[in-house]
C-alpha cells in the first residue's frame, strides 16, 4: 500500500525521476520521466537502461558520472519542441546500492522565453541602430565642414532632428509596450472606466485630421448609436489613433478612410478601412509582432516605429477585446476592434 501511494504520488510530479541499480536496471520510474525523455527512452521499470537509452550524449553523461563519482546538471535538446535539464546524482540506500537517480525538468518553455526575448534585444538593437548612425554621420559633417553652405547645414540638421525624433518615438512606443505589458500580467489590469465609446472614436479622428488634411484624405466616420462600455478612454483612443494614422499612409493621396462603429450580439465593433495596397493574406496573423513590416524599408521612410500595431493589440487585449485584419474589397485592409458591451473585471 504504501509503495503504490508513492508510486501514484511521484506521478503527479511535474518533473520526472528514474532510478536506476547497479546493473544498470531501471528499478523506478514516474509517469512524467517517460514523457519528458519521449522517443530517446521508450523503456519501463525492469528494463535494461543503457540499451532503451537513445540518446548519446545524456549516456555518455550519465556513464562518465558513474565512473567519476560525480553528479552532473545539463541541459539537453532531444527534438525540436522538447529542451529537458538533468541532474544526474549517485544514489546509495540499502533498496538501491551504488545507483544513479536522474531528475528531469522540461525547460522548453523557458528556452523559448529566453529566445524570444533575444530577438527582441537584436531587433530592438538594430531599429535604434539606423536613426543613430544617421545622426553621428550628420553631426561629425557638420563639425567637420567648415564652409558648409547655409542650406545644405539646414538640410543636414533636418535629417539630424527627423533621426532623433524617430529614436524619441521608438524608445517612447516600447515604455508604452512594456507597461501595456506589465498592466496585462497583473491582476488589477489597466484601469478601466465606464464611458462612452462614441466620443473616444470621436476625437482619435480629431488627433489624426492634421496628417489627412496634408494628404487631402478624407476620413469618413459612421455610427448612429453610442455605448457604454469599461473603457479607459486615454488607451482606446490611442489604439484607434494608431490604425487610423497607418490607414492614412497606406491611403493614396486625395483618398478616404473608413471608420465605422457599430454592434453585434455581445460586442461593440470599431472597423478602421482604407484603401491602400492591403496587406497580404500570409501576413495577417503576424502584422501585430512587434517590428514586423511587410516591406522595412518603405515603412521606415514613412517614419513609424514598427510597434503601432503591437500597441493597439496590447491595449485590445487590456480592454479584454480582440483586434484582426482582413483584406478591404476590393484593395485596401480593414482592422477591426471587437470589446464586449458588459465586461467582467479581473
Ligand atoms: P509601422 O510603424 O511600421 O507602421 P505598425 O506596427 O503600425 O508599424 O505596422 C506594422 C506593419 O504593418 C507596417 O510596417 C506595414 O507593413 C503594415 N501595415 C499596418 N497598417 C497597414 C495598412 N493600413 N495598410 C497596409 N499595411 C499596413
Amino acid at each position: 500500500m504504501e509503495k503504490n501511494f508513492f508510486k501514484k504520488l511521484f506521478n503527479h510530479l511535474p518533473y520526472g525521476v528514474l532510478l536506476v541499480d547497479s546493473k544498470g536496471i531501471v528499478v523506478f520510474q514516474n509517469n512524467t520521466a517517460g514523457v519528458l525523455l519521449g522517443e530517446i527512452y521508450q523503456g519501463d521499470v525492469g528494463c535494461d537502461f543503457f540499451n532503451e537509452l537513445k540518446h548519446y550524449p545524456l549516456r555518455y553523461a550519465v556513464n562518465d558520472s558513474i565512473e567519476k563519482k560525480l553528479s552532473f546538471r545539463r541541459e539537453f535538446e532531444l527534438s525540436s519542441e522538447s529542451i529537458v535539464q538533468i541532474d544526474g546524482d549517485l544514489y546509495d540506500d540499502k533498496l538501491c546500492k551504488n545507483g544513479f537517480l536522474l531528475s528531469i525538468y522540461s525547460i522548453s518553455q523557458f528556452k523559448k522565453i529566453e529566445k524570444h526575448n533575444r530577438q527582441f534585444v537584436a531587433n530592438v538593437s538594430h531599429e535604434l541602430k539606423t536613426p543613430l548612425t544617421a545622426i553621428i554621420g550628420y553631426v561629425e559633417t557638420l563639425l567637420e565642414s567648415e564652409e558648409l553652405e547655409e542650406s545644405m547645414r539646414l538640410n543636414f540638421l533636418q535629417v539630424v532632428r527627423k533621426n532623433s525624433q524617430r529614436l524619441s518615438q521608438i524608445v517612447n512606443d516600447l515604455l508604452t509596450l512594456s507597461s501595456l505589458e506589465k498592466d496585462e500580467a497583473s491582476t488589477e489590469g489597466v484601469t478601466l472606466a465606464s464611458a462612452k465609446i462614441k466620443t473616444v472614436i470621436l476625437d482619435a479622428i480629431a488627433v489624426c485630421e492634421y496628417k489627412a488634411n496634408a494628404k487631402n484624405v478624407t476620413i469618413k466616420f459612421s455610427g448612429d448609436k453610442d455605448f457604454s462600455c469599461l473603457l479607459n478612454p486615454g488607451l482606446m483612443e490611442q489604439a484607434v489613433v494608431n490604425l487610423i494614422d497607418n490607414a492614412i499612409k497606406y491611403t493614396p493621396e486625395s483618398g478616404h478612410v473608413d471608420v465605422s462603429l457599430s454592434d453585434s450580439n455581445k460586442n461593440i465593433v470599431i472597423r478602421i478601412m482604407d484603401h491602400g495596397p492591403g496587406i497580404p493574406a500570409k501576413y495577417h496573423a503576424r502584422i501585430f509582432e512587434r517590428f514586423f513590416s511587410v516591406d522595412k524599408a518603405r515603412s521606415r521612410t514613412m517614419g513609424g516605429s514598427g510597434l503601432g500595431l503591437s500597441i493597439v493589440k496590447h491595449i485590445i487585449l487590456n480592454h479584454h477585446g480582440q483586434v484582426f485584419v482582413e483584406d478591404n474589397i476590393p484593395h485596401g485592409a480593414v482592422f477591426t476592434i471587437l470589446i464586449q458591451k458588459k465586461v467582467i473585471r479581473r
